[in-house]
């Protein structure tokens, strides 16, 4: 792996794209995931790093939806699980009722069994999804593969880095969906029940959190109703924002005005 300075001050972001560019001569991360991942660092950038207030309160409501599910289940892709498998495992512990399954749009056997294994080595019980045994209706790629017993009997499903087809088609067949995606523009985003447009991993970390320590106490409704335009419209916000202060900065200082020196007069 390439060394990269601690003292860099962009260190995590390079740190990532080595585990990212890693992943990929392992074959858990396909060339494809590289420029996924180039997209979602752009969006990460505008939104500043950090996980906004309506970002938090999108995650601590799918905590809520999550908790209150019957049979709540994590789609895993290449780049998910590169990025963030000891977070899952640390999400799977704080809920065990949650089915991990893996889902590749670029599928072949032994990618799905590598992306299982870098689960299972993280601490994941139990992962689905490497021989599937049922099929999402209306969908073209591989990506409707699932297992029997895992997202196809879902009742709220959590997709990460997903693409907008397959999060329609989880729709259309009944599915709650919560999406992890830095693009509050992409169709994921919009299809999603709760949109959560924050960084994979710190989306993990807080979810885990707010599981295990939920400020609510269950209500009848276990899943309350959460306005995901909204919440879209709020990181679009935050972004314009950010972009207006920044432009602001930009702006030459005001300072003391340098005359300019009057033309000199023609002699007579
Ligand atoms: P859509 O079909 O939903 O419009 P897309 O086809 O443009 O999406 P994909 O490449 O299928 O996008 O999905 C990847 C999505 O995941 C991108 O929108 C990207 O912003 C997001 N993404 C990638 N890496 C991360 C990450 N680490 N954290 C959060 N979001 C990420």
């Amino acid at each position: 792996m390439t060394r990269i300075p601690r003292s860099h001050p962009r260190y995590q972001s390079l740190a990532t794209r080595a585990r990212l560019a890693d992943e990929l001569r392992s074959g858990i991360v396909v060339p494809e995931g590289l420029i996924a991942h180039g997209r979602a660092e752009a969006f990460d950038y505008l939104l500043g790093e950090r996980t906004s207030p309506s970002a938090s309160r999108a995650i601590r409501a799918a905590a809520r939806w999550l908790r209150g599910a019957r049979a709540p289940a994590i789609s895993v892709n290449g780049n998910v699980a590169a990025l963030a498998a000891p977070e899952i495992a640390a999400l799977a512990r704080a809920l065990p009722s949650l089915t991990v399954e893996v889902n590749l749009f670029h599928r072949t056997p032994g990618r799905a069994a590598r992306v299982a294994a870098r689960l299972r080595a993280a601490g994941v019980p139990t992962v689905r999804g490497v021989r599937p045994t049922a099929r999402i209706p209306g969908l073209p790629s591989d990506r409707r593969l699932v297992d029997r017993n895992g997202i196809a009997k879902a009742d709220v499903v959590l997709v990460p880095l997903e693409d907008g087809d397959r999060t329609e088609a989880l729709r259309r067949i009944g599915k709650r969906v919560i999406a992890i995606d830095l693009n509050p523009l992409s169709r994921t985003s919009i299809a999603a029940d709760i949109p959560i447009v924050d960084e994979l991993g710190r989306t993990l970390r807080g979810l885990t959190a707010a599981i295990r320590t939920p400020r609510t106490r269950p209500g009848r409704d276990p899943f309350p109703a959460f306005d995901g335009a909204a919440a879209r419209a709020a990181a679009l916000v935050t972004i314009s924002r950010r972009l207006a202060r920044m432009a602001g900065r930009r702006r030459p200082r005001a300072g003391p005005v340098r005359r300019r020196r009057p033309p000199a007069r023609p002699r007579p």
